[in-house]
């Protein structure tokens, strides 16, 4: 590959005095964990294909490349003192050679490993009795019938890596389906699985951040999804305390499965019957622990800047009895800035978060809202009402 990059970097002499902490990606987790990183007086360096990504705008140290440029890679980790990452997506084997260096990666490669591949995730989480759904691996010419007499039918076939937001998702009911979503998903990666189809009532998420001192959970909160893209998330989750205690178990086991190290989100399904299953986990912040920033005495962002510097974690508890956080996903036509800004700071307890990513598209992820408060009817109502006035 041909890589245009340029190192925004002061030399290395410089840079001693203070601590750095690299990030592979710049976008919104990894601008919302420089904010965290920045007031505790630490220095990011971003790591990103493009100049000025949400990360990259808040800091002078932004290498414009990618992992599979070993050179710049080596370059970009040399200079950090600690590496971490906002997606799942950088292949192992990129994470071990920084790893290589002497320099510490969380999540590390193994812990990656584990992760990456869907498909080796769900095979971990079963080997230590952690409900997942039945799932099986899927090649070209598997028939809909053989996969439905395994699963049952309908089920959700998905690539094995590199999905996110329901990108390499596809719910097949057919013959036709199936050999439609096959040709579909293989754009994005060639190996595929499926898993049955969970009938849930709720999605619930479980923010979990371990070092190696000390494991912390944040509550059990409801995520509604829309296209398969998180929506709205609920803080906590409306559901009994032994459901959430249950709930939280789960959440730890399997961040303790793929001995993972850092802030983790386990996302789950809840049945009718009140059985809890984990659809997957993601080794970094999550969008589900958005409302955290606001809602709770320390965010995600913040405990995971702890954790990968080895440090006390802080308080999860909420600071107010409920939180609501909605997504500003892209839409057609966006307004003008300022009237985005006028519509949702009109309501003085409303928390207003704007990326900074160049471009809009419809789905994209351009920001969120989150509002906390004592009823959460209220709070619902009127963050789902903001959310329908605001065109990003
Ligand atoms: P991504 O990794 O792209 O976020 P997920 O596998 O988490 O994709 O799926 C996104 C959404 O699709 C889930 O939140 C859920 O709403 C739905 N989904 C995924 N897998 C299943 C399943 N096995 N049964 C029912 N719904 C599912």
């Amino acid at each position: 590959m041909s890589v245009r990059h340029f190192i925004f970097a002061y030399p290395s002499g410089s840079m001693s005095k203070k601590i750095c902490i690299g990030i592979l990606g710049g976008g919104q987790l990894a601008k919302m964990s420089t904010l965290a990183a920045s007031r505790l007086g630490f220095d990011i360096s971003i790591m990103d294909k493009e100049m000025r990504s949400p990360a990259g705008q808040l800091t002078h140290h932004e290498t414009i490349g990618w992992v599979d440029d070993h050179l710049t890679l080596h370059s970009f980790a040399s200079h950090c003192d600690v590496v971490t990452l906002e997606n799942e997506f950088v292949d192992h084997h990129r994470i071990e050679s920084i790893e290589q260096l002497g320099k510490k990666v969380f999540p590390s490669s193994g812990t990656i490993a584990l992760i990456q591949d869907k498909l080796l995730q769900k095979q971990t989480l079963k080997k230590k009795k952690i409900p997942v759904p039945a799932f099986l691996e899927v090649h070209d010419d598997d028939t809909y019938s053989a996969i439905t007499k395994k699963l049952g039918g309908p089920f959700v076939l998905k690539s094995r890596k590199m999905g996110y937001d329901g990108y390499g998702n596809a719910m097949v009911d057919s013959e036709q389906s199936l050999r439609e979503a096959v040709r579909h998903l293989s754009n994005r990666h060639d190996n595929l699985m499926a898993e049955s189809f969970v009938h849930f009532t709720m999605e619930l998420a479980v923010m979990v951040v371990r070092t190696t001192q000390e494991t912390k959970t944040y509550p059990v909160v409801q995520t509604i999804q829309k296209n398969h893209i998180c929506h709205t998330v609920i803080a906590p989750a409306q559901i009994p305390a032994a459901v959430a205690k249950r709930a939280v178990k789960i959440a730890v086991d399997a961040v303790k499965a793929v001995n993972g190290f850092g802030i983790f989100g386990v996302e789950m399904f809840l049945t009718e019957k009140g059985t809890i299953i984990v659809n997957e986990m993601a080794p970094r912040p999550h969008n589900s622990g958005h409302y955290t920033i606001e809602g709770c005495v320390t965010s995600q962002f913040e405990n995971h800047i702890r954790a990968v510097m080895e440090l006390p974690l802080g308080s999860t508890a909420m600071v107010r009895p409920y939180a609501v956080m909605i997504n500003l996903l892209g839409k057609p036509f966006p307004q003008k800035r300022m009237e985005v800004y006028r519509a949702a700071l009109k309501h003085p307890e409303m928390h207003l978060h704007i990326y900074g990513k160049e471009g809009s598209r419809t789905g994209r992820k351009m920001g969120h809202i989150t509002i906390t408060g004592d009823n959460l009817k209220k709070i619902l109502k009127e963050a789902t009402a903001l959310e329908a006035e605001i065109s990003l």
